[in-house]
């Protein structure tokens, strides 16, 4: 048992300060060439490295006689200069170097060096019986998690997410590995980290990695869907996702995307030291050209700090009815329901209908009053809200209302009030979204949607900066498709 364990401790030491490459679960003899970039590497990846050592193979790797840079060893070292001790113990000291930290490299001699395995949370988990599985004594586990208060609620794990617990080898003592802390990343660039305080017990940091903010330029012409012209072009599936909600205002997404119209979308991406994205970001400008026209937005700070997209004349793309009232990245048919009238789209139809997979969730169109709940004959299950004396939208065919949703419920544009089903007289699951304007139900193909905020003043100059500046950036990436066709 103890050997094995050190067998795994070896993997993961090497692993935090080697950038290891695994073939087949064997550790591939690192260069010292890669010293630098396996240090970086050491905080952002280590806690994901623990599930590649194979416990019964031998790792072809020696120890680094270096220190590990991980946040959790940092906060040791924070926690002795914030006790201010004079005497700082050379245990930590050998333990202390925040992979972030680019000049102190500590001199370590042959010291234990802690290693970390990563544990997933699972679902009935709390975070004491994680950290019991990973074998600390209870006492041990309690104390740490007090430690969190007020930096961490455990009751907010997730099944699903990972703990990185770590470990102090015990060496030759015949004794098992010393729980020494743990790690809990609360998102893609910040962890809190468990760590001994030099004074006894346990304290909570916080560390935030050094990510840098790259734009990535985009943008395709679609063929036969705009998610695989996004593909295409490489986009992920979340930032065309995005792009469908920014334009969800102004936008019915079933019926007026055709081929040939194009998008172009330029989003932030957090990168680190190596350059790998570990997550994507807002999109700061994008433009969809629908049937020839082309429609612009840019995202701008205003000067009270809101954030919002804005056209190409300082309007804001949020309007106070949303044309797609759908989450549109989940719509069924990538063209307009006029080439699939399967759901009785007729002459006399007074809705839009959306076909997507049932279930899929409806939002308020705008901010409102739910006026209506319930059964209603064809319709099915049916919601309809009412947002000012002059409009109110209807949403039927659902398979369930959100919980909470009742008649006199006030709701916010955007927030989810059902799901699509097929209830009612229906063919199969989908939307059917009416707008109401003075009582009397109007074609959503045509109707003006009410528009919402229009800068002026100073705000409309800031904006005009703001879009011109993002027009050079957008330049200065140059064309990705031009640059490849000229090779
Ligand atoms: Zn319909």
């Amino acid at each position: 048992m103890m050997l094995r364990g050190m067998a795994v401790a070896g993997v993961l030491i090497a692993g935090a300060v080697w950038n290891l490459k695994y073939t087949d679960g064997v550790a591939a003899t690192p260069t010292p060439s890669d010293e630098s970039l396996a240090r970086h590497e050491a905080s952002a990846e280590a806690g994901f490295i623990t599930s590649a050592a194979a416990p019964s193979q031998k790792p072809q790797v020696a120890l680094a006689p270096m220190s590990i840079g991980n946040p959790a060893t940092a906060a040791a070292l924070d926690a002795l200069k914030d006790a201010r001790t004079a005497v700082i113990a050379p245990t930590v000291m050998a333990m202390a170097a925040p992979a972030t930290d680019p000049v102190p490299e500590i001199a370590a001699p042959a010291m234990p060096q802690t290693y970390r395995t990563a544990y997933k949370v699972k679902s009935g988990d709390t975070l004491s019986k994680v950290l019991r599985r990973a074998g600390a004594e209870p006492a041990d586990a309690e104390a740490a998690i007090r430690a969190l208060k007020g930096m961490f609620n455990p009751r907010k794990l997730k099944a699903g997410q990972t703990i990185d617990v770590i470990f102090m080898p015990s060496g030759d003592t015949g004794t098992k590995d010393r729980f020494t802390g743990f790690e809990i990343p609360l998102d893609y660039a910040t962890r809190v980290a468990v760590a001994p305080a030099p004074q006894g017990g346990y304290k909570a940091h916080e560390f935030t990695r050094d990510l840098e903010t790259q734009p990535v330029r985009a943008e395709g012409v679609i063929d036969w869907s705009l998610f695989k012209a996004g593909a295409d072009a490489g986009v992920p599936a979340g930032v065309m996702s995005e792009l469908v909600r920014v334009f969800s205002w102004d936008v019915d997404f079933q019926r007026d995307i055709r081929k040939n119209d194009a998008f172009e979308v330029m989003y932030e991406t957090k990168v680190d030291q190596n350059g790998h994205v570990v997550h994507n970001g807002k999109i700061v400008y994008a433009a969809l050209t629908l049937s020839g026209e082309r429609k612009p937005i840019y995202l701008h700070t205003l000067e009270d700090g809101h954030t919002d997209y804005f056209d190409e004349k300082g309007q804001s793309a949020k309007k106070a009815l949303m044309r797609t009232p759908i989450d549109g990245a989940r719509l069924s048919s990538p063209f307009g329901m006029r080439k699939h009238p399967i759901l009785g789209y007729t002459k006399k139809h007074t809705g839009t209908d959306f076909a997507a997979p049932s279930g899929t969730p409806i939002y308020a169109a705008g901010d409102g009053v739910v006026d209506y709940l319930g059964w209603k004959g064809g319709y099915g299950k049916y919601i309809r809200i009412r947002h000012n004396s002059e409009y109110s939208t209807a949403y039927a065919h659902m398979r369930a209302y959100k919980r909470g949703m009742g008649k006199g419920k006030r709701v916010r544009q955007g927030q989810v009030i059902g799901y699509v089903g097929s209830t009612g007289r229906s063919t199969g699951p989908h939307l059917h979204y009416e707008i109401i304007r003075r009582g009397v139900k109007v074609n959503p193909m045509r109707v003006k949607m009410p528009s919402g905020q229009k800068l002026k003043g100073t705000e409309l100059a800031r904006f005009e900066e703001t879009r011109d500046a993002l027009k050079v950036q957008w330049a200065s990436l140059g064309d990705p498709g031009q640059q490849l066709a000229q090779r």
